[in-house]
């Protein structure tokens, strides 16, 4: 069988229950952030005591890269780190390094990036980049300091986010993409001056409509701008027109400024469920794999790694995991069928 071949076989064996092939991990390392967000960390709960994990109960970097490898061999061609807040885990450049030298079945190298709040980013870009890292993605709701604030709940400023930001660029760590969750009454102010600080950067900002996501940010749909809602606002200011692409894996809706300053995108998982092309899976902290962003309990994945020598039962585990995949929560939340948030696990444990 040629290398194509294999590829194509492992991707039609790794089909799930609603015939989507297996292509992204997304691998939280960590589940600290120094920010508190009220719509991922609220600070009522994630306050002093609560008890986050240890550091020796979190998956090895030997662990993941070998969970990471089976996922090469069974079609992923994305990883993202995420966390909490990736760049909180200590060495992760040497993470990065180990990561960048793995290979799909076909021999490409995967598409490796990290999404972060940014602030530690202007000190560890370099290193990254470096160590193989191919983009980043970085978080950041306000340029107005005040507004910035009110959204992260830290003491850390817009500034040190867009430092990071530049330092990325500057390390060659681009197309870089800004996501900026919107909202209602909080931070929808900031919409059209973050649209015209990162026109002709290159960066592609990309709203994100707020979502109800694990069980404690006490999410209300009224506080959800439609992505429909944003793009009005940009074109009023700024004209903008679609950019056409195709649906599998696709999560933003990409448009282009008419004047040639670059694009923008959305992420509309509230109002327009991408379910259909979810290509993902999630690996938690604590080597929980997750097949919903809305998932509960995951399936753990440490006693298929006991057997150090043999990598047979994880590809089974994983393999079986997709193949029983039927998740579709946010088409199920848009049919208007009654959603249960209690046992949802946190953004801020398997990242966004
Ligand atoms: N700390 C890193 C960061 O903020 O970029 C990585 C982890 S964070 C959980 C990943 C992404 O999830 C961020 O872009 C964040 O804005 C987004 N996010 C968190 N809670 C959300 C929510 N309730 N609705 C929409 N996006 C959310
Ligand atoms: Fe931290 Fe990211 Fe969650 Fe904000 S969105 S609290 S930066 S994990
Ligand atoms: Fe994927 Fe679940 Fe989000 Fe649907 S709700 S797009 S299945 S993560």
């Amino acid at each position: 069988m040629t290398r194509a071949a294999a590829r194509e076989a492992a991707a039609v064996a790794a089909l799930d229950r609603r015939g989507r092939p297996l292509r992204d991990l997304r691998i939280s390392v960590i589940d600290r952030c120094n920010f508190r967000c009220a719509y991922c960390m609220p600070r009522e709960v994630f306050g002093a005591d609560y008890p986050f994990m240890l550091a020796p109960e979190r998956l090895s970097f030997d662990q993941i890269v070998r969970i990471a490898r089976v996922f090469a061999s069974l079609g992923v061609e994305k990883l993202r780190l995420t966390g909490g807040e990736p760049l909180m885990r200590k060495h992760i450049d040497q993470l990065v390094a180990r990561l960048a030298e793995l290979r799909q079945p076909d021999g490409t190298p995967l598409d490796l990036t990290l999404t972060t709040n940014g602030v530690l980013l202007a000190r560890q870009a370099r290193g990254l980049a470096d160590a193989g890292l191919s983009r980043v993605t970085v978080s950041m709701d306000a340029l107005s300091p005040e507004v910035f604030a009110r959204m992260t709940d830290t003491a850390f400023t817009p500034d040190q986010v867009l430092r990071g930001i530049d330092a990325a660029a500057d390390a060659g760590l681009g197309t870089i993409h800004i996501n900026m969750v919107v909202r209602a009454g909080v931070n929808e102010d900031q919409i059209v001056p973050m649209a015209r600080r990162f026109r002709h950067s290159g960066h592609v900002l990309r709203f994100i409509e707020y979502m109800d996501v694990g069980a404690t940010n006490g999410w209300r749909r009224d506080e959800v701008i439609a992505s429909a809602e944003v793009l009005a606002r940009v074109h009023v200011e700024f004209p903008i027109e679609p950019v056409e692409e195709p649906a599998m894996g696709r999560v933003a809706r990409r448009w282009r400024y008419l004047d040639g300053a670059g694009e923008i995108g959305v992420i509309s998982s509230v109002t327009e469920a991408f379910c259909g092309g979810c290509t993902r899976l999630r690996l938690g902290p604590d080597g929980r794999l997750y097949t919903c962003l809305f998932g509960t309990q995951g399936h753990d994945l440490r006693p298929a790694l006991h057997d150090e020598h043999d990598d047979t039962g994880l590809t089974d585990s994983i393999g079986r995991i997709w193949r029983a995949r039927h998740d579709n929560y946010s088409e199920q939340r848009a049919s208007g069928q009654p959603m249960i948030r209690e046992s949802r696990v946190e953004m801020s444990f398997i990242g966004g």
